[in-house]
């Protein structure tokens, strides 16, 4: 399709993005979004595979016997957040609110099918994913075990696309180049001493002293250690003691690790579990780093989809295409990274503040500027097309 002929879908993929807007559902609760998707899809002849309870996967007939198949995925679900925009569009379900844009993200997702399924000779074959509880972490492991990647002959697809919008920015788009998102690991120090009255202090161990030092040191180490990427470790929550005149025996202390790469993650805990030693040492309460789940992994854009991307994105948006290095990475993680370790990956970000609004993610005052929705999508598809 010529670039022209994009701007006749304006109308429809801002009608549609209001409309999941004013109807926001929480995550694994996305019912009337997927009967909407899916009564949408059918129409246009998409052939759909439910991913329970609310997933679908979806694919046109007419896009079999291409060599190469790619996968978008586009994320479903709101956030328990009251919204407070005022935007006559503004969410009809209380205290739940798209402030994350994935109803941008399912508009954009549609309007491209849309698209695709009046193009008859689209080079690739495209699957469209739609996921649940993103928010949750929850829906990617589901996508995946449906064979939300699978092909056919056995294989993988040959690439996997996602994208998001970010507020902090006029319109424009980005793409990382190398790492693209974080490795998160949610990390529990349980410090445990011994209670006994403070009159008898020497009978006692005080775990809320080596708690506090296992405190400073997280932040030393976080400060001081020079990896290869950037990172962060930090407490977010401290438990502990019972009474004023007890000596108290244990303190639970719960934060996290954040780092760019996995090397980075594990430098920094070794670090942390040899300063904890030093404090046991020296405090003879015991200081233990445990970490409750498997950590969410970083993942790394395509280098050959990187720069289809860049061409694409310097063509559509000009100077307002950035190819950022990890320097300008948020440490946040995804669970898309489980696609990525499947098969080659690309995530767009589409800049997209209004001005004098730039809130952040899961604001209740979240917004994106509309006029990003259409050239997003065109974007997708031009990638698409020159990865055949
Ligand atoms: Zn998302
Ligand atoms: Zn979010």
């Amino acid at each position: 399709m010529k670039k022209e002929e994009f701007s006749q879908y304006e109308e429809e993929v801002i009608r549609l993005r209001r409309h999941f807007h004013q109807y926001p559902e929480l995550a694994l609760q996305e019912f009337k979004t997927s009967a909407l998707i899916q009564e949408y899809l059918e129409k246009l002849g998409y052939q759909i595979r439910h991913v329970p309870p609310t997933g679908l996967i979806a694919e046109h007939p007419c896009m079999q016997n291409r060599e190469k198949l790619v996968v978008l995925r586009a994320e479903m679900d709101a956030l328990p957040v009251q919204e407070c925009t005022g935007l006559p569009y503004a969410s009809r379900h209380n205290g739940c609110m798209h402030a994350c844009g994935h109803d941008g993200i399912l508009a954009s997702a549609l309007t491209l099918a849309k698209i695709l399924a009046q193009e008859k000779d689209f080079p690739v074959a495209v699957r469209f994913l739609f996921e649940p509880a993103e928010e949750i972490g929850e829906g990617t492991v589901r996508m995946l075990a449906a064979g939300a990647l699978d092909k056919a002959d056995g294989g993988k697809a040959d690439g996997f696309f996602m994208f998001h919008y970010a507020c902090d920015q006029p319109l424009g788009m980005a793409v990382h180049k190398g790492q693209a998102s974080a490795m998160i690991a949610k990390m529990e120090i349980l410090v445990k001493g011994r209670s006994s009255h403070w009159c008898q202090a020497e009978k006692g161990i005080d775990s809320i002293y080596a708690a506090a030092l296992a405190a400073g040191k997280v932040h030393e180490i976080s400060h001081a250690y020079v990896g290869k990427g950037p990172h962060v470790a930090g407490i977010g929550t401290i438990h502990g003691g019972e009474y004023p005149n007890i000596i108290s025996d244990q303190v639970k202390m719960v934060g996290n690790i954040r780092a760019c790469y996995e090397e980075d993650f594990e430098q920094i805990k070794k670090a942390l579990k040899q300063a904890f030693e030093e404090i046991e040492n020296t405090t003879g309460a015991q200081v233990c780093l445990s970490f409750p789940k498997d950590p969410v992994m970083p993942f790394a854009n395509d280098p050959v989809l990187t720069s289809i991307a860049a061409r694409t994105g310097q063509e559509i948006f000009g100077s307002h295409f950035l190819l950022e290095g990890e320097d300008e990475l948020f440490l946040t993680g995804d669970n898309a990274y489980r696609y990525y370790q499947e098969t080659k990956g690309l995530f767009c970000v589409f800049l997209a503040a209004v001005p004098g609004e730039e809130h952040p993610f899961h604001h209740p005052k979240f917004q994106i500027d509309e006029r990003i929705l259409l050239p997003s999508v065109q974007a997708l598809y031009q990638i698409m097309r020159e990865y055949a």
